[in-house]
């Protein structure tokens, strides 16, 4: 494909793009195949000579677009949104030509600096506190992740160099190895299974805290379990908060902050709400990330910019640099010793890096603060119209607080009703939710995910939720 081919290409793959999502309802949201579908419909091998360009194009439409579980169609309600925006990919694309792989400041400086700014810029949208914005006088910044685990797992391992390097200043004989198998990290039981990975990969004990009716943690009962691994010869070391539920609740709860006596690492994952605190009514859900020593959330759930992109601010750039610094001669490069350079590839696992940042810029500069939060309160407008729905309905019930754009309910009765109803809305199609677990109630997610969700789709999920509870209802065993 040449540059001419390349233009007509482009220009019909945009319009391809266009119509896919202006007509994404008409799709059913949820396939219906077997597992290993696809394999049958292409060849075993690679081909050995070139194919066309529209042979390619059509076999999207018979091999993929059928297998495709389409999150932006206003009938996903499942998981979390992932978000998307034309600037958004716009700027991907822009992205993927320019093709730099920004790992140091010289391998591409504009990749280093945006993306240090676009933090800044973000970070004052959040009103994180001074420390964590690179353009100031603190000793912090941001940096993005591939994903929030990511961050998660970088929180926990710099934490564990950090604790590993107290312990051995008050003891140099003690073995690193032994003081790994004393650390002890602690999250709510509510907690995303990515911080229970990384503690798996940061090789450390993992406590999981009980949380209260509305699933937050208490601090006394974190206090507790620090006390006794503390005299248990154990090193509690970090701490993780989550906002997996959408109940950020008071963070101080979490934060009780015998942490801060015991040196612990707090790391603030806030996945999905995170996005929601650009909003000043949501904001106070925030108050005690000054307590923290990183925070992380993802721009690629909810604030209309494609996956992937999880931005992470820390307290103390040193805590994560100097706990993954390594320097061979070929990645070192003049400006290095400066102090005015950021190399992102000491901030994170892989060394190569995308320009992901262009994506933040194209966002924030075609939507403002304003229209992002004009996104965020709208869709948590729909959420309070879902629950409306819902409690006017006596046989069902609201199983959380509606804070944001999820909304959890079930049909009063068993485990059971609930997994029959969700099976039926699931072979249905019309509309695509998963389950979660609350203190042992199967009970259902609705999540306000598309950028084109409107009333109407809300009104007319919940119309076919109660046509199949109708249903479901009538049979003799129910
Ligand atoms: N942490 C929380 C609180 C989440 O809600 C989620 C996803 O929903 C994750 C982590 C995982 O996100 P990622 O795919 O960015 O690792």
């Amino acid at each position: 494909m040449d540059a001419a081919e390349f233009r007509r290409r482009g220009k019909e793959m945009v319009d391809y793009v266009a119509d896919y999502l202006e007509n994404i309802e008409q799709r059913p949201v949820y396939p219906d195949l077997e597992p290993g579908y696809l394999r049958s419909l292409i060849p075993n091998e690679a081909p050995a000579e070139p194919e066309t360009y529209e042979e390619i194009m059509k076999d999207v439409e018979r091999v993929i677009m059928p297998g495709i579980t389409h999150w932006h169609s206003p009938y996903f309600y499942a998981y979390f949104p992932a978000a998307s925006s034309y600037p958004a990919m716009l700027a991907d694309m822009l992205c993927t030509a320019i093709g730099c792989i920004g790992f140091s400041w010289a391998a591409s400086p504009a990749c280093t600096e945006l993306e240090t700014v676009m933090m800044d810029w973000l970070g004052k949208m959040l009103q994180l506190p001074e420390h964590f914005i690179a353009g100031t006088h603190g000793h912090g910044g941001g940096v993005i992740q591939g994903t929030a685990s990511e961050a998660t797992l970088m929180s926990l391992l710099a934490a564990r160099c950090k604790a590993v390097r107290r312990v051995q200043a008050s003891n140099s004989e003690l073995p690193e190895a032994e003081i790994f198998s004393k650390l002890v990290a602690y999250t709510s039981e509510q907690a995303h299974s990515s911080v229970e990975r990384a503690a798996l990969i940061g090789g450390v004990m993992m406590r999981k805290v009980p949380t209260d009716n509305s699933y937050a943690v208490g601090g006394d009962m974190l206090k507790k379990m620090v006390e006794e691994d503390k005299a248990a010869g154990l090193i509690p070391f970090y701490t993780c908060k989550h906002t997996f539920m959408c109940y950020p609740n008071n963070l101080l709860r979490f934060l009780f902050l015998p942490g801060n006596k015991e040196n612990m690492w707090m790391h603030i994952d806030a996945a999905y709400a995170g996005s929601a605190f650009i909003c000043p009514e949501f904001r106070p859900l925030l108050n005690g990330v000054e307590y923290a020593d990183s925070f992380n959330f993802n721009p690629h759930k909810w604030l209309l910019v494609n996956f992937d992109c999880s931005a992470m601010w820390v307290k103390k750039r040193a805590d994560i640099i100097g706990a993954f610094k390594f320097e061979p001669l070929y990645l070192k490069h003049e400006n290095q010793e400066s102090g005015l350079v950021t190399d992102y590839r000491h901030w994170q696992i892989p060394l190569g890096r995308r320009f992901r940042s262009l994506k933040l810029w194209f966002v924030f500069r075609m939507y403002g603060l304003s229209g992002l939060q004009a996104h965020i309160r709208k869709q948590v407008g729909l959420a309070k119209e879902f629950e409306s729905l819902v409690r006017a309905d006596k046989r069902f019930e609201i199983c959380a607080e509606v804070i944001m754009g999820l909304v959890c309910f079930r049909l009063k009765g068993s485990n059971e009703l609930n997994q029959d109803l969700l099976k039926r809305i699931t072979n249905g199609r019309e509309i695509h939710l998963v389950p979660c677990q609350l203190s042992s109630r199967f009970v259902l997610r609705f999540a306000i995910c598309a950028r084109t969700t409107e009333s109407r789709h809300i009104q007319q999920a919940w119309h076919h939720i109660t046509q199949l509870t109708f249903e479901l209802l009538q049979e003799p065993n129910h």
